[in-house]
Protein backbone atom coordinates (compact mmCIF):
# COMPACT_ATOMS: atom_id res chain seq x y z
CA UNK A 1 0.00 0.00 0.00
CA UNK A 2 1.39 3.03 -0.89
CA UNK A 3 0.88 6.08 1.79
CA UNK A 4 1.11 9.31 1.31
CA UNK A 5 1.65 11.14 5.69
CA UNK A 6 0.60 14.95 6.04
CA UNK A 7 -0.57 16.97 8.57
CA UNK A 8 -1.09 20.77 9.29
CA UNK A 9 1.21 21.00 12.52
CA UNK A 10 4.85 21.23 10.22
CA UNK A 11 7.00 18.00 9.35
CA UNK A 12 8.79 18.67 13.10
CA UNK A 13 5.65 17.81 15.18
CA UNK A 14 5.41 14.70 17.25
CA UNK A 15 1.96 13.90 15.98
CA UNK A 16 3.65 13.27 12.69
CA UNK A 17 6.17 11.23 13.40
CA UNK A 18 3.46 8.68 15.25
CA UNK A 19 1.20 8.42 12.47
CA UNK A 20 4.39 7.55 10.04
CA UNK A 21 5.08 5.26 11.99
CA UNK A 22 2.20 3.51 12.17
CA UNK A 23 1.61 3.72 9.01
CA UNK A 24 4.91 2.37 7.74
CA UNK A 25 3.81 -0.67 9.46
CA UNK A 26 1.83 -1.25 7.02
CA UNK A 27 2.70 -0.14 3.74
CA UNK A 28 5.16 2.00 1.64
CA UNK A 29 4.66 5.48 3.83
CA UNK A 30 6.23 8.95 2.28
CA UNK A 31 5.87 11.92 4.65
CA UNK A 32 4.83 15.06 2.97
CA UNK A 33 4.44 17.85 5.41
CA UNK A 34 4.96 21.77 6.08
CA UNK A 35 8.27 23.55 7.25
CA UNK A 36 6.19 24.93 10.32
CA UNK A 37 2.93 24.94 11.80
CA UNK A 38 -0.14 25.74 9.56
CA UNK A 39 -2.88 25.33 11.87
CA UNK A 40 -6.39 26.52 11.00
CA UNK A 41 -5.67 27.45 7.17
CA UNK A 42 -8.54 25.16 6.33
CA UNK A 43 -8.50 24.67 2.67
CA UNK A 44 -5.98 27.17 1.38
CA UNK A 45 -3.94 26.94 -1.23
CA UNK A 46 -0.88 28.88 -2.00
CA UNK A 47 -1.17 30.45 -6.12
CA UNK A 48 0.65 33.75 -5.80
CA UNK A 49 4.29 31.92 -4.34
CA UNK A 50 6.18 29.46 -5.29
CA UNK A 51 6.44 26.13 -3.58
CA UNK A 52 9.68 25.44 -2.53
CA UNK A 53 10.33 21.48 -1.72
CA UNK A 54 13.21 19.88 0.25
CA UNK A 55 13.92 16.23 0.31
CA UNK A 56 14.78 14.95 4.13
CA UNK A 57 14.94 11.43 5.90
CA UNK A 58 12.22 11.58 8.34
CA UNK A 59 13.35 8.79 10.99
CA UNK A 60 14.08 6.27 8.13
CA UNK A 61 11.05 6.99 5.67
CA UNK A 62 11.48 9.48 2.58
CA UNK A 63 10.22 12.68 3.56
CA UNK A 64 9.79 15.90 1.92
CA UNK A 65 9.51 19.57 3.45
CA UNK A 66 7.41 22.27 1.71
CA UNK A 67 7.11 25.84 2.38
CA UNK A 68 3.22 25.90 1.94
CA UNK A 69 0.07 24.61 3.62
CA UNK A 70 -1.78 21.05 4.08
CA UNK A 71 -3.36 20.98 0.79
CA UNK A 72 -0.31 22.58 -1.38
CA UNK A 73 1.86 19.43 0.66
CA UNK A 74 -0.89 16.87 -1.03
CA UNK A 75 -0.65 18.37 -4.37
CA UNK A 76 2.96 18.43 -4.34
CA UNK A 77 3.32 14.90 -3.22
CA UNK A 78 1.18 13.57 -6.31
CA UNK A 79 3.96 14.94 -8.50
CA UNK A 80 6.82 14.79 -6.54
CA UNK A 81 6.77 11.62 -3.76
CA UNK A 82 3.84 9.26 -5.69
CA UNK A 83 3.49 10.34 -9.15
CA UNK A 84 1.91 7.80 -10.05
CA UNK A 85 -0.72 8.28 -7.23
CA UNK A 86 -1.03 6.52 -4.15
CA UNK A 87 -3.67 4.54 -2.01
CA UNK A 88 -3.84 6.06 1.02
CA UNK A 89 -3.69 9.90 2.44
CA UNK A 90 -3.01 10.32 6.44
CA UNK A 91 -3.28 13.71 7.98
CA UNK A 92 -2.20 14.04 11.63
CA UNK A 93 -1.92 13.28 13.97
CA UNK A 94 -3.37 16.62 15.01
CA UNK A 95 -2.54 18.58 18.06
CA UNK A 96 -5.66 18.98 19.24
CA UNK A 97 -9.03 18.09 18.45
CA UNK A 98 -11.00 18.45 15.15
CA UNK A 99 -14.58 18.23 16.31
CA UNK A 100 -17.83 20.45 14.58
CA UNK A 101 -17.41 23.23 12.97
CA UNK A 102 -13.40 22.77 13.53
CA UNK A 103 -13.24 20.61 10.43
CA UNK A 104 -14.23 23.79 8.47
CA UNK A 105 -11.36 25.52 9.81
CA UNK A 106 -8.44 22.53 9.94
CA UNK A 107 -5.50 22.08 8.09
CA UNK A 108 -5.93 18.60 8.97
CA UNK A 109 -9.19 18.26 7.59
CA UNK A 110 -8.36 20.26 4.61
CA UNK A 111 -5.28 17.89 3.62
CA UNK A 112 -8.08 15.02 3.65
CA UNK A 113 -10.54 16.83 1.43
CA UNK A 114 -7.79 17.33 -1.09
CA UNK A 115 -6.76 13.62 -1.16
CA UNK A 116 -10.12 12.74 -1.62
CA UNK A 117 -10.59 15.09 -4.62
CA UNK A 118 -7.68 13.29 -6.47
CA UNK A 119 -9.82 9.89 -6.00
CA UNK A 120 -7.62 8.68 -3.04
CA UNK A 121 -9.29 6.94 0.14
CA UNK A 122 -8.02 9.51 3.05
CA UNK A 123 -8.86 9.89 6.93
CA UNK A 124 -7.84 12.78 9.23
CA UNK A 125 -6.58 12.09 12.66
CA UNK A 126 -6.49 14.35 15.68
CA UNK A 127 -5.42 13.93 19.41
CA UNK A 128 -8.63 15.42 21.58
CA UNK A 129 -6.81 17.57 24.11
CA UNK A 130 -9.18 20.24 26.20
CA UNK A 131 -7.21 21.66 28.43
CA UNK A 132 -3.20 23.63 28.33
CA UNK A 133 -0.57 21.22 29.03
CA UNK A 134 -2.71 17.70 29.44
CA UNK A 135 -0.79 14.91 27.68
CA UNK A 136 -1.32 14.32 24.01
CA UNK A 137 -1.37 10.92 24.35
CA UNK A 138 -0.39 10.46 20.95
CA UNK A 139 0.38 6.54 21.78
CA UNK A 140 -3.52 6.34 22.17
CA UNK A 141 -4.19 7.34 18.72
CA UNK A 142 -1.21 5.13 17.73
CA UNK A 143 -2.44 2.25 18.97
CA UNK A 144 -5.97 2.73 18.12
CA UNK A 145 -5.00 2.94 14.12
CA UNK A 146 -2.92 0.20 14.59
CA UNK A 147 -5.51 -2.05 15.79
CA UNK A 148 -8.39 -0.42 13.64
CA UNK A 149 -6.32 0.15 10.26
CA UNK A 150 -7.85 -3.57 8.77
CA UNK A 151 -11.10 -2.31 8.44
CA UNK A 152 -10.02 1.57 8.77
CA UNK A 153 -8.45 1.43 5.24
CA UNK A 154 -10.70 -1.06 3.77
CA UNK A 155 -14.56 0.70 4.48
CA UNK A 156 -16.59 1.34 1.20
CA UNK A 157 -17.34 4.70 1.49
CA UNK A 158 -18.86 7.21 -1.07
CA UNK A 159 -17.38 9.34 -3.55
CA UNK A 160 -16.45 12.33 -1.81
CA UNK A 161 -16.31 10.94 1.17
CA UNK A 162 -13.39 10.91 3.73
CA UNK A 163 -13.51 10.19 7.58
CA UNK A 164 -12.52 12.56 10.34
CA UNK A 165 -10.98 10.48 13.57
CA UNK A 166 -10.60 12.28 17.01
CA UNK A 167 -9.12 10.04 19.64
CA UNK A 168 -9.65 11.42 23.23
CA UNK A 169 -6.08 12.24 25.02
CA UNK A 170 -6.60 9.34 27.49
CA UNK A 171 -4.56 6.36 28.18
CA UNK A 172 -5.13 3.53 26.38
CA UNK A 173 -6.60 1.35 29.06
CA UNK A 174 -9.70 4.30 29.03
CA UNK A 175 -10.16 4.64 25.56
CA UNK A 176 -14.26 2.94 25.34
CA UNK A 177 -13.77 2.28 21.90
CA UNK A 178 -14.91 4.06 18.63
CA UNK A 179 -18.29 5.11 17.44
CA UNK A 180 -19.68 6.11 13.75
CA UNK A 181 -20.73 9.56 14.84
CA UNK A 182 -21.97 13.07 12.78
CA UNK A 183 -20.62 15.71 13.13
CA UNK A 184 -21.46 17.78 16.07
CA UNK A 185 -21.23 21.39 17.71
CA UNK A 186 -18.50 23.25 18.70
CA UNK A 187 -18.32 26.81 18.57
CA UNK A 188 -16.11 29.75 19.77
CA UNK A 189 -17.91 32.44 21.71
CA UNK A 190 -16.48 35.76 23.13
CA UNK A 191 -14.06 35.01 20.26
CA UNK A 192 -12.34 38.29 19.35
CA UNK A 193 -10.63 39.71 22.32
CA UNK A 194 -9.59 43.42 22.51
CA UNK A 195 -5.87 43.80 24.19
CA UNK A 196 -3.79 47.24 24.21
CA UNK A 197 -0.06 47.21 22.93
CA UNK A 198 2.10 48.96 25.49
CA UNK A 199 1.72 52.34 23.42
CA UNK A 200 -2.21 52.25 24.07
CA UNK A 201 -2.74 51.32 20.74
CA UNK A 202 -5.50 48.38 20.25
CA UNK A 203 -5.42 44.97 18.96
CA UNK A 204 -7.27 42.24 18.54
CA UNK A 205 -6.22 38.42 19.64
CA UNK A 206 -8.91 35.78 17.93
CA UNK A 207 -9.43 32.51 19.97
CA UNK A 208 -12.29 32.64 22.47
CA UNK A 209 -14.20 30.33 24.58
CA UNK A 210 -15.03 27.07 23.48
CA UNK A 211 -18.39 25.89 23.99
CA UNK A 212 -19.60 22.44 23.23
CA UNK A 213 -22.72 20.33 23.05
CA UNK A 214 -21.80 16.99 24.31
CA UNK A 215 -25.94 16.27 25.17
CA UNK A 216 -26.25 15.63 21.33
CA UNK A 217 -26.05 12.51 21.36
CA UNK A 218 -24.24 10.60 18.42
CA UNK A 219 -22.00 13.23 17.42
CA UNK A 220 -18.64 13.63 17.65
CA UNK A 221 -18.60 15.64 20.77
CA UNK A 222 -20.40 13.45 22.36
CA UNK A 223 -18.30 10.45 21.75
CA UNK A 224 -15.01 11.95 22.59
CA UNK A 225 -16.36 13.54 25.82
CA UNK A 226 -17.43 9.89 26.50
CA UNK A 227 -14.31 8.56 25.75
CA UNK A 228 -14.81 6.85 22.51
CA UNK A 229 -12.58 7.51 19.21
CA UNK A 230 -15.21 9.68 17.19
CA UNK A 231 -15.54 8.24 13.56
CA UNK A 232 -17.23 10.38 11.31
CA UNK A 233 -17.59 10.04 7.55
CA UNK A 234 -17.23 13.61 6.07
CA UNK A 235 -18.51 14.67 2.58
CA UNK A 236 -16.83 17.12 -0.01
CA UNK A 237 -20.52 17.86 -1.36
CA UNK A 238 -21.92 20.32 0.59
CA UNK A 239 -25.14 20.61 -0.92
CA UNK A 240 -28.08 20.16 1.59
CA UNK A 241 -30.48 17.76 -0.23
CA UNK A 242 -33.64 18.52 1.61
CA UNK A 243 -33.02 22.35 0.72
CA UNK A 244 -32.59 21.92 -2.49
CA UNK A 245 -35.55 19.54 -3.38
CA UNK A 246 -37.79 22.65 -1.45
CA UNK A 247 -36.39 24.98 -3.41
CA UNK A 248 -36.78 23.08 -6.85
CA UNK A 249 -40.40 22.02 -5.79
CA UNK A 250 -41.64 25.84 -4.04
CA UNK A 251 -40.17 27.11 -7.77
CA UNK A 252 -41.91 24.58 -9.52
CA UNK A 253 -45.15 25.77 -7.21
CA UNK A 254 -44.41 29.07 -8.29
CA UNK A 255 -44.59 28.70 -12.14
MN1 LIG B 1 -2.92 21.69 13.75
Amino acid sequence: MRILVTNDDGIEAEGIRHLALVAAQFGTVKVVAPDRERSACGHAMTMRDPLRVKETDFHGLEGYIVNGLPVDCVNVALTVAWPDGCDLVLSGFNNGPNLGFDATYSGTVAAAMEGRINGIRSIALSMCVFADGAPFHYETGSKWLEENWGWLTALDLPELTFLNVNVPALAWPEIEGHRFVAMGRRVYEDRVERREDPWGRPYYWQGGVVVMRPDMVGTDVWAVTNGYVSVSPLSLDWTNAEALARLVSGAKAAT
